[in-house]
């Protein structure tokens, strides 16, 4: 078990596009997994993308339901996830993100996706998703190619909480 230090926006790994995990069933793999579940459990989030970690790989951890009353923890891991469709229609949801504490914003997604990923062992799977699980995958997967929720703000917020948080957790 490993509590990692969840990076703070902008730090280089949270800019950059992960690379695609070329071995599965993999030792090392297996353990960045399970230290990327114990630090977002830890944190406590809901979804934690392995550059959060410093990792740049294209790997995610989700439970979106386990911090409400009652609910058990059960958790999903996504290796090289790709969206093999997007709903035309969106809705609008306030995020948040544990590489940026304390900012939170709403930001309009497609309200449902299909999904093609792979699992710790190379299994490939395909599955549509709609609701807050498709609206969190979108976000845990833009960490993959370097983006984060601010970036569809407009540049003149992005810049100012980009300066308030260098300020506070990176000076
Ligand atoms: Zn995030």
């Amino acid at each position: 078990m490993a509590i990692k230090r969840i990076l703070v926006y902008p730090e280089d790994c949270l800019k950059q596009k992960a690379k695609p995990v070329k071995i599965f069933n993999d030792p090392a793999l297996k353990e960045l997994v399970q230290d990327m579940l114990d630090t977002m459990y830890d944190a406590p989030g809901v979804g934690l993308a392995a550059p959060q970690i410093g990792v740049s790989l294209r790997v995610a951890v989700t439970d979106v339901d386990w911090k409400s009353e009652g609910a058990e923890k059960n958790h999903q891991v996504w290796i090289n996830p790709e969206f093999l469709w997007k709903s035309g229609e969106t809705e609008i949801t306030e995020e948040g993100c544990l590489s940026l504490p304390e900012i939170y914003g709403d930001v309009e997604r497609p309200n449902a996706v299909r999904l093609r990923w792979y699992d710790l062992d190379g299994k490939k799977h395909e599955e549509d998703f709609d609701g807050f699980q498709a609206v969190a995958l979108q976000h845990e997967f833009d960490h993959l190619d370097g983006k984060v929720f601010i970036d569809y703000f407009t540049p003149l917020k992005r810049r100012m909480i980009t300066k308030k948080l260098k300020k506070k957790y990176l000076s």
